[in-house]
């Protein structure tokens, strides 16, 4: 088996500020196996304060990987690339073609200030998305309230509207948000705070359903999530989760415990996102997914992974 590695970088068109700092662009990875005439494609990215190895760990790892490849890397975003381009590849040599099909996507919502925030939500309102996703906690309390507030009244109640704190409130800060919000609009919370022990009770006084995504990094964390009962919805990003195989393992587990399954990006390139795109047609082809980050970026992505009218197309 050969293994191609090439360094790939995607600038975004505006930062996009988190609970962990500033995005302004993407570092990546872009990994292509072949054995005889079959081939596989996966791509390695991770990001600074998301738990991951850095940059030059990645490449160190997969170099490593290239040379001496029934050894898979330990890091996570290059054992994810690794693993998705060995999971191309054994598609490729079953010659089996996955069926066509669309699934719903996101739109990302990170804008701070009010007329920028308007913007962004009619924009992705006019574009068709059926879902918007509200980046919250990177500001102070006060103006995330008028934020949702602005947010629920430009939406209509059948677009549902999700909020990703990146564990970025106190639950005294979260309850004081979430509790100002009028009942029923808000679908979703992703990691309200950073300790999980929280959120069954915010999750009591607010009846808002809550999504854990960071703290889904091992299986002992997973297990710990459902025996506190933190979470009914599970955000799996394939590209830091280990790739295809660990995905479809927590998503069986996630579905045992009648716990719902989103499949999101990772502000991912075009692989991953292909990647992701398959998983969720997969695992969860009626959910809404975190998918629609193509338009993101300064470059134009293929069009198979840019969302149209709100959806992702495999043709
Ligand atoms: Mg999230």
């Amino acid at each position: 088996m050969f293994v191609t590695l090439t360094n790939r970088t995607l600038e975004l068109r505006s930062p996009i500020t988190t609970a962990h700092g500033q995005i302004t662009h993407r570092q990546i990875v872009e990994i292509t196996v072949q054995q005889d005439e079959f081939f596989g494609h996966g791509e390695a990215a991770p990001l600074p304060g998301f738990g991951l190895e850095t940059f030059e760990e990645t490449q160190a790892a997969l170099t490593e990987w290239s040379k001496n490849s029934h050894l898979l890397p330990s890091q996570p975003a290059a054992l994810s690339g690794a693993t998705t381009a060995l999971d191309y590849l054994e598609q490729s040599k079953s010659r089996i073609t996955p069926p066509s099909g669309s699934i719903a996507v996101q739109a990302l919502i990170s804008a701070i200030d009010i007329s920028s925030l308007e913007r962004q939500i009619t924009e992705a309102l006019d574009n068709g998305y059926r879902a918007l996703k509200l980046k919250v906690a990177a500001t102070d309390a006060a103006t995330d309230v008028k934020r949702i507030e602005i947010a629920t009244t430009l939406i209509a109640p059948e677009i549902l509207l999700r909020l990703d704190a990146n564990g970025g409130w106190t639950p005294q800060e979260a309850l004081h948000v979430l509790t100002k919000v009028s009942p029923g609009r808000v679908a979703l919370i992703e990691e309200p705070t950073s300790d999980p022990k929280d959120w069954r009770q915010i999750h009591q006084e607010t009846g808002i359903k809550i999504g854990a995504d960071e703290q889904l990094t091992n299986q002992a964390q997973i297990d710990r999530l459902i025996d506190l009962d933190a979470a009914q919805t599970f955000v799996l990003k394939p590209s830091v989760l280990g790739g295809p195989p660990p995905t479809r393992r927590i998503a069986s587990q996630a579905a045992q415990n009648g716990i719902d399954i989103i499949i999101s990006s990772f502000l991912d390139g075009p692989i991953a996102l292909r990647t992701a795109r398959d998983l969720a047609l997969e695992l969860a082809p009626h959910q809404v997914h975190g998918l629609g980050t193509a338009p993101l970026f300064v470059e134009n992505l293929p069009n198979d992974v840019q969302p149209i009218n709100g959806y992702l197309h495999r043709l």
